[in-house]
């Protein structure tokens, strides 16, 4: 129980830095200088204006200062980060697997805010975390480099043949996120999150068209389902593919 806490807890801190970078790190500003401020009045945080959760729920979610509310947002980003990483624990345990995904889990929470902001998926992210991924393949994932390597190609290659085809439908950005995904997860996890992550992404897409807060031409970023189909992989995959095959057989 007290482990479990701890896990949560430590999650919503992680959240807590996600926030500074998913705002930080699209306006090239670093993501360690200054302190927090308040982005109606630039007044400094103070530590103990800062503690994930709690602090937004002690000052009703205004600045201390100007009084002006702090966006539910932050306080989502942080509730959603402690809840993985207790799922993590909760499937995972302590250990290096836990570092690893939790690693990669935060990443693509990040991804997947910056690309629904901006519509970019910063390359500062992507091309670091491939490599990164096909290097833990060899030493400390649970897949082989083959798996890895083909992880890294089987969607981007797709994903590069559906940029050729539809001119502009699919982003580089998207390219790169999916090699990313892939050379953590392996191709099964590639194609888990291709398939997942289109789904999700169509459910959305027809459900705003037909509450007509979308146009059939307005683009929708593809990276948060991408980024959500990924992490469902993490939290589940075993489990739902063998969940898909049992419904077939
Ligand atoms: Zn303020």
């Amino acid at each position: 129980m007290l482990e479990a806490l701890i896990v949560f807890v430590f999650g919503l801190i992680v959240g807590s830095f996600c926030n500074v970078v998913i705002y930080r790190l699209p306006q090239g500003k670093s993501i360690v200088i200054p302190g927090s401020q308040c982005r109606s009045c630039s007044n400094s945080i103070r530590p103990w204006d800062n503690i994930p959760l709690l602090s937004y729920v002690l000052l009703r979610g205004r600045c201390r200062y100007c009084k002006e509310p702090i966006s539910p947002r932050y306080l989502a980003v942080e509730l959603t980060s402690g809840i993985f990483y207790f799922l993590l624990w909760y499937k995972l345990g302590f250990g290096l697997p836990f570092v690893l995904y939790g690693l990669l889990t935060s990443t693509l929470l990040v991804v997947a805010l910056i690309d629904f902001d901006h519509k970019i998926i910063p390359n500062v992210i992507t091309l670091p975390g491939l490599m990164i991924g096909l290097g833990l393949s060899f030493c400390a994932l649970p897949i082989t480099p083959l798996a890895s390597l083909l992880g890294l190609l089987i969607g981007s290659t797709l994903f590069y043949l559906i940029a050729l085809v539809s001119k502009g439908g699919m982003g580089g950005g998207d390219i790169k996120l999916i090699a990313m995904i892939g050379a953590f997860l392996g191709w099964q996890g590639a194609l888990f999150t291709i398939f997942s992550g289109a789904l999700l992404g169509s459910l959305v897409g027809v459900t705003l068209m037909l509450l007509g807060m979308k146009g059939r031409k307005d683009k929708v970023p593809f990276g948060p389902f991408l980024s959500c189909g990924a992490i469902l992989f993490i939290l589940s995959g075993d489990d739902l593919i063998h969940w898909y095959f049992d419904v077939l057989s």
